[in-house]
């Protein structure tokens, strides 16, 4: 990732002849070091189109992981602005380098449990425009932001768990949105043959505060 020019990240004059990440969000997964706990591909393309970012605009992407989705926001826009929060300090090291090593090293990282994070004055100084929650979805999460958002605010949330997919369902009756669930397959071997491999069902929740 690192030799790979975004053109915005750097400009469109220095991107050079040299390989150049493609414009589009859902970038190649091979492009972010990490864990496993990542949005795929796919998903990470609906979750940026849902996320809808303009020009300037601010995210807070909690529940960070490898960074990918706050890095993709920022690749949207060189003055996009994204903060990013994540418990585990191993990933949270990990965003961190994986955003500098994109072309994005103004990505914020915080590492905290999201509430804490959440609760802290500093978090709530300057109000994002969207919120994505990849992880740490709880009733008190969402209460939390749902105070702390201005009108107008997109909130796009992914649930792979039954807890977390019920809480969605409860939510989006009580405050409005949509929920779209997202169940893709790859073809795979299956011996000489090919069959489809099943990922897990992600419900995805998006609304405007
Ligand atoms: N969108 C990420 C993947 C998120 S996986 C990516 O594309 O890489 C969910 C992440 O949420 C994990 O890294 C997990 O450590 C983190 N997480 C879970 N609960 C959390 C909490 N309460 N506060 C902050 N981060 C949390």
């Amino acid at each position: 990732p690192g030799d790979i020019a975004h053109p915005v990240a750097v400009g469109l004059e220095v991107a050079g002849d040299g390989p150049a990440l493609p414009l589009t969000p859902g970038l190649p997964d091979e492009l972010f070091d990490h864990d496993g706990q990542i949005t795929k591909q796919a998903v990470r393309a609906m979750t940026l189109a849902a996320l809808a970012p303009r020009a300037g605009e601010r995210l807070w992407d909690i529940g960070t992981g490898s960074g990918s989705v706050a890095i993709e926001w920022l690749l949207a826009h060189p003055e996009n602005q994204a903060v990013a929060v994540e418990r585990d300090a191993e990933r949270a090291t990990r965003a961190r380098r994986n955003a500098d090593n994109l072309g994005v090293d103004w990505l914020e990282v915080i590492e905290g449990s999201a509430l804490d994070v959440l609760n802290d004055q500093a978090l709530s100084e300057q109000l994002p425009d969207a919120v994505f929650i990849g992880g740490g979805l709880s009733h008190p999460l969402l209460e939390a932001l749902w105070q702390r958002l201005p009108a107008g605010a997109r909130l796009v949330a992914n649930a792979v768990t039954l807890e977390s997919e019920a809480l969605l369902a409860h939510w989006q009756q009580q405050a409005g949105g949509e929920l779209l669930r997202l169940e893709l397959s790859t073809a795979a071997p299956i011996g000489t043959r090919r069959g489809w491999k099943a990922s897990y069902p992600i419900v995805q929740w998006r609304v405007t505060r």
